[in-house]
């Protein structure tokens, strides 16, 4: 059975000491756990943190956004190549934070996602429906057109992702969804998963949204919720502890 695996989203918060006393606290308090974890932090912290987590394999390497281009003139971009010269294990790509304020739209994830696989970078693809879809009845719709146009583009390699279902409404607004919710939406798309390649038992599904030291055992403890990608609880290190803990115990 795959480990979970729990991947903290630092989003666009921390500084140089404020990374020191909460990435030290989570590696002090992690040793011995049976999970996976990443920490994904903001660009300019990738070479601090890579340093800090040298000499362990617990909690790997993750940054938040990678460019869909491979180099040149793109002003502000960072590549997949770049990321990997810090030993960048994970990369999240389409964000939803990302889809609205950059529009970043299913092609572009999907070439992002591409890039990282070609630098053996491990794309953390992030899909989720927003309130009116849902209350659209479109929740299905959405996520497996999101979730089909990285099929499309990555072919075989597919079964290299990592897939993160974010619901919109739930992310940062303390309203999670519910562990028969999440699973629903977690079984429509390991079926896709599975009808798109016959190695789908490698890739982990998370739930993000919300996920907290309280609620984690029981999403995690669902059929098809291989971890969490969690977003401000991680940037408290005894929350994200927790969490860590929730998924040593539910592997
Ligand atoms: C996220 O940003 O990916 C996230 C899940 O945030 P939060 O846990 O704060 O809802």
């Amino acid at each position: 059975m795959k480990k979970k695996l729990i991947a903290g989203n630092w989003k666009m918060n921390g500084s140089l000491s404020a990374n020191v006393s909460l990435l030290q606290a989570v590696l002090d308090g992690s040793q011995g756990m049976n999970c996976q974890a990443a920490v994904c932090v903001p660009a300019a912290y990738l070479a601090q943190v890579q340093s800090m987590l040298s000499g362990q394999s617990l909690i790997a390497l993750g940054s938040q956004d990678v460019s869909a281009q491979e180099v040149g003139a793109y002003t502000g971009e960072i590549s997949a190549g770049m990321l990997k010269d810090f030993a960048v294990r994970y990369v999240i790509v389409g964000h939803s934070e990302r889809r609205q304020h950059h529009a970043e739209s299913n092609a572009t994830v999907a070439d992002k996602a591409q890039r990282a696989l070609s630098a053996g970078i491990t794309p953390i693809v992030c899909v989720g429906e927003t309130l009116a879809d849902r209350e659209a009845g479109l929740t299905e719709e959405v996520v497996k057109r999101q979730l089909a146009a990285v099929i499309q583009v990555n072919g075989h390699c597919i079964s290299e992702i990592v897939v993160a279902y974010e619901p919109v409404w739930a992310i940062g607004t303390g309203r999670t969804a519910s562990p028969d919710q999440a699973q629903e939406v977690h079984a429509v798309l390991r079926s896709q998963l599975k009808a798109a390649t016959s190695h789908s038992d490698r890739i982990s599904i998370l739930y993000g949204g919300s996920m907290n030291a309280a609620n984690a055992a029981q999403l995690l403890a669902q059929t098809d919720i291989d971890g969490g990608l969690i977003g401000g609880a991680a940037l408290k290190a005894a929350d994200f502890l927790a969490i860590m803990a929730a998924g040593s115990t539910t592997a």
